[in-house]
C-alpha cells in the first residue's frame, strides 16, 4: 500500500509498504482523510522514534476488516478514531481517566499512522461517524475532541472572564468547547491572521494580537478586570509567563501548549495570587461521545478549521513548506 514515510528528520516520501496485519481486537481502515497536527510537524522536525516511520493520527476512514474477537463493528462503517489507545483495564481505565492509562499507546506515534491508505487500530477506540458529517470533517473530530478535553479541566460559568493564548486548532477547539457551553466573555491572543480570523468567526468577544497591542490594558479595558481563567495553548516560554501575568488573583490558568524548553519561574508570583494551576493531557473515550453528540446536533462547524486539502503525494512537500511559517488552521491529508 501507499505510505507516507519519515526517512529521518526532514526527510520524507511516499513509498510502498506492506500492508498491516489486524491481531486480536483490532479492525482494518481505509483512511479517507487524515489531519496534519503540531505532533506530526514535532516529529517531521526532529524524527519519529522508529525510522521508516508513518506519522498521522487525526483521521477518519472505512471499516475494510474487522480482526478476530471484535464484536459490534463491521466493514463498510464510517468511523473516527481516539487516538490514545488505552488499555480499558488498569486502574487509570477504571476510573475513566484512559487519558493517564498505564499503557497508553498513540496512533502516528508508537503505531503505524494513518499517513496512508490503510491503517489498523483498536476496535476499542473506534468511533461512528454521525450520517451528514463528511470524512474531512471526521478527521477534525480528534482535534475538537482534544479541546473539549480541555475546556472539563477548569469549571467556566457564563460569565467567566476568560482567555486563550494562541490560536491555533486546540486554541479555536478550546473557544468551540466554551462557546458550546455558552461562556460568553472569551477573548483569543494570537498574531496569526488566520487563526485571529478563525477565533472571530467562532465567536471570541474579541482578539487581541500581542505583539501591536499591550495585551494587559486591552483585557482591562474588555473585562473592566484581569481573567480569571486563562487557557495557554501556545506552549512558548514567553506565553506561559503571559498567562501567569495576566491571569486575575484566584485565577485558574490551564496548561495546554506543548513546552519542551526550560522556562524560568519565580514561585513567589505564582502563589501571591493564589493562582489555581490545571493541565490537560489527551482525550477519553467518554469526551468523544460528547463531541459526537455535539456533531450530530450540529452544535459545531468543523469545517471552518480546514484551511486546505492535499493529497497523500503532495504531504512530503506540504511538511517541508510548514517549517518555514503558519498560515494553516488544519490542512486535511486525502489518502
Ligand atoms: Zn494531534
Ligand atoms: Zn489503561
Amino acid at each position: 500500500m501507499k505510505a507516507a514515510v519519515l526517512i529521518d528528520a526532514h526527510n520524507m516520501v511516499i513509498d510502498d509498504v506492506p500492508m498491516p496485519v489486524t491481531g486480536e481486537g483490532e479492525v482494518l481502515l481505509k483512511v479517507d482523510s487524515c489531519g496534519i497536527c503540531g505532533t506530526d510537524m514535532e516529529f517531521y522536525e526532529n524524527g519519529a522514534y522508529n525510522p521508516r516511520w508513518t506519522l498521522g493520527h487525526e483521521c477518519s476512514g472505512m471499516i475494510v476488516e474487522v480482526g478476530p474477537g471484535v464484536k459490534g463493528w463491521k466493514a463498510g462503517e464510517r468511523v473516527t478514531v481516539n487516538d490514545l489507545f488505552a488499555c480499558g483495564e488498569c486502574g487509570f481505565c477504571r476510573r475513566g481517566l484512559g487519558n493517564l492509562c498505564d499503557r497508553a499507546a498513540n496512533l502516528g506515534i508508537h503505531w503505524p499512522g494513518a499517513f496512508a491508505e490503510f491503517t489498523k487500530v483498536p476496535a476499542r477506540s473506534l468511533f461512528r461517524l454521525p450520517e451528514g458529517v463528511s470524512m474531512e470533517e471526521g478527521a477534525l473530530i480528534p482535534t475538537i475532541v482534544v479541546g473539549y478535553h480541555v475546556f472539563r479541566q477548569a469549571a467556566a460559568r457564563p460569565d467567566t472572564k476568560t482567555l486563550i493564548i494562541g490560536a491555533g486548532p486546540v486554541g479555536l477547539s478550546v473557544l468551540v468547547a466554551l462557546k458550546i457551553a455558552g461562556v460568553r466573555n472569551v477573548v483569543v491572543s494570537d498574531m496569526n491572521p488566520t487563526g485571529k480570523k478563525a477565533a472571530a468567526s467562532l465567536g471570541a468577544l474579541a482578539v487581541i494580537d500581542p505583539v501591536a497591542e499591550d495585551i494587559s490594558e486591552r483585557l482591562e479595558s474588555l473585562f473592566s478586570s484581569a481573567p480569571d481563567l486563562v487557557f495557554e495553548c501556545a506552549g512558548k516560554p514567553a506565553t506561559i509567563l503571559q498567562s501567569m501575568e495576566t491571569v486575575n488573583r484566584g485565577g485558574t490558568v490551564v496548561m495546554v501548549g506543548n513546552c519542551f524548553e526550560e522556562i524560568s519561574l519565580i514561585p513567589i508570583t505564582w502563589i501571591i495570587k493564589e493562582i489555581n494551576i490545571k493541565a490537560s493531557q489527551g482525550t477519553t473515550n467518554e469526551d468523544f461521545e460528547t463531541v459526537l453528540e455535539w456533531v450530530a446536533e450540529k452544535k459545531l462547524d468543523a469545517a471552518v478549521f480546514i484551511t486546505r486539502t492535499i493529497s497523500l503525494d503532495e504531504l512530503p512537500e506540504t511538511m517541508a513548506g510548514l517549517t518555514h511559517g503558519k498560515n494553516d488552521t488544519k490542512i486535511i491529508v486525502k489518502t
